[in-house]
C-alpha cells in the first residue's frame, strides 16, 4: 500500500511525497489515518520559531509534523492487546518515558523525558532523533506508526473527523477539570481562539451554564454564543473587569480561564485576577510570549480573597477519553470549531490560512491527496 506524507525538509519547506510504510514494533500499532487537524504548534515549527528546528532538520534529517488525528488500525505488534485491525481510534500524541518520578506517579504529562507524535511535546531535536530511530513521526501522513498507548478507541458512532480534535479538546477538558469546574460555578473565559472557544462546551459538559466570554473580536464572540456562552464582553469596547463584576452581582467569577496567549497574556491575567470572586481560581491555559514581562501581582489580593492561581499543560488519557465522550454527546458541534477542510497536498496553503478571518481549526482530509 502506498503511504504519503507531508515531509518538512527545512523551515517553510514541505514536500508531499511517497514514504516507506513503517513496520510496527511489538508494542506499536500502524494506523491508516483519515482525518487530521492543524495546530498552531505545527505552524511554529514550520516557521522555525526556535533555532533547534532548523539545525535538527539540517543535521539529523527531515520530519513529519501533525499530532491531531484519527484513523483506523491497520496492523498491530505481537504484544499489543488493546487494539485490533479495523478499530477506529484517535491519536493521543504524548509519549511519556514511563520511568521518571512523574511517570511513576501517573503524572505522564509532567514526564521529564516527554516526547510527542509530530513534535507536539518534548524538544524538537529529540523528536526528530526519535523519528529517525523508530519511524514514529507525525500525522500529516496517510499512515502513522505509534506506540499502542497512543491510541484511544472511539465511542460508538463518533466520526473520525470529530475525533481528530481529541488532542486540543483533551487539553481543554484537563484545564476545566483541574480547576474543578462544576454546576455551581460562574465561569469566565478570556480569549476566543479555538481553545478558548472549546472551554465553553467543556465547562457546560461539567454542568456549568453561567459562562461569560471575553475577546476583542465580535465574530469570535458570536461563535462563543453559538457554543453556549450566556454573555459576551468585547474588551475593546468596555472594561472586562467592571462588566464581569456587573454580570456576577458584584462578586466576580469563581473560575476564570486565560486562553489568550502571546503578548496578550500578561494584561489578560491581571484582568482575570481582578474579576475573580473570593476563593475563586484563575487558570492559565495559554502560554505567554517568551519575552513577556513577569507577572506582578498584589499578594494581598491573593491572600485576602483566598485566590488560587494555577495553570495546566497537556492531558492524560482520561481527559482524552472524556473529550471523545463529550464529542459523542453532541454538546460540541465540531464543525463550528473545525470549520474548513483541505486535501493533504494543500498543507502549506492551510498553514498560511490558519487563524485568518473566520478560519478556526483547519482540517486535512488524508484520504484525499
Ligand atoms: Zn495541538
Ligand atoms: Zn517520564
Amino acid at each position: 500500500m502506498k503511504a504519503m506524507a507531508a515531509v518538512l525538509y527545512a523551515p517553510k519547506k514541505i514536500r508531499v511525497e511517497t514514504i516507506q510504510l513503517p513496520e510496527p514494533g511489538p508494542r506499536d500499532v500502524l494506523l491508516e489515518l483519515k482525518k487530521a487537524t492543524l495546530c498552531p504548534t505545527d505552524i511554529k515549527k514550520y516557521n522555525a520559531d526556535k533555532p533547534d528546528v532548523a539545525s535538527a532538520l539540517r543535521n539529523i534529517g527531515d520530519y513529519v509534523l501533525g499530532h491531531e488525528a484519527a484513523g483506523l488500525v491497520l496492523r498491530v505488534g505481537s504484544e499489543v492487546t488493546g487494539a485490533r485491525p479495523g478499530d477506529a481510534v484517535a491519536v493521543q500524541p504524548m509519549i511519556p518515558c514511563g520511568q521518571c518520578a512523574y511517570c511513576r506517579q501517573g503524572k505522564t504529562n509532567m514526564c521529564l523525558n516527554l516526547l510527542g507524535i509530530g513534535a507536539s511535546a518534548g524538544s524538537f531535536t529529540d523528536c526528530v532523533k526519535y523519528y529517525h530511530a523508530t519511524g514514529v513521526g507525525g500525522c500529516y501522513a496517510t499512515h502513522l506508526k505509534a506506540p499502542a498507548s497512543c491510541v484511544i478507541p472511539l465511542p460508538e458512532g463518533l466520526s473520525l473527523e470529530a475525533a481528530s480534535l481529541v488532542e486540543p479538546l483533551g487539553d481543554v477538558v484537563h484545564s476545566v477539570d483541574a480547576a474543578g469546574t462544576g454546576k455551581n460555578d460562574r465561569v469566565v473565559i478570556i480569549g476566543m481562539g479555538p481553545m478558548g472557544l472549546m472551554h465553553v462546551p467543556a465547562a457546560r459538559y461539567n454542568g456549568a451554564d453561567d459562562i461569560i466570554c471575553v475577546d476583542i473580536d465580535d465574530t469570535r464572540l458570536d461563535v462563543a454564543k453559538r457554543l453556549g456562552a450566556k454573555a459576551v464582553v468585547n474588551a475593546a469596547l468596555e472594561d472586562p473587569v467592571a462588566r464581569v463584576k456587573e454580570l456576577t452581582d458584584g462578586l466576580g467569577a469563581s473560575k476564570v480561564f486565560v486562553a489568550s496567549g502571546g503578548r496578550a497574556q500578561l494584561p489578560c491575567t491581571l484582568q482575570a485576577l481582578k474579576m475573580t470572586a473570593k476563593q475563586g481560581t484563575v487558570s492559565l491555559f495559554a502560554s505567554a510570549a517568551l519575552d513577556t514581562d513577569d507577572l506582578r501581582v498584589s499578594m494581598n489580593l491573593i491572600h485576602y480573597n483566598m485566590l488560587t492561581l494555577t495553570g495546566t499543560v497537556g492531558f492524560g488519557r482520561e481527559h482524552g477519553e472524556k473529550a471523545l465522550r463529550m464529542l459523542a454527546s453532541g454538546i460540541l458541534d465540531h464543525t463550528i470549531i473545525r470549520n474548513r477542510e483541505f486535501p493533504l497536498s494543500q498543507i502549506e496553503e492551510v498553514i498560511s490560512l490558519y487563524g485568518k478571518g473566520e478560519n478556526l481549526k483547519l482540517g486535512l482530509d488524508l484520504t484525499r491527496i
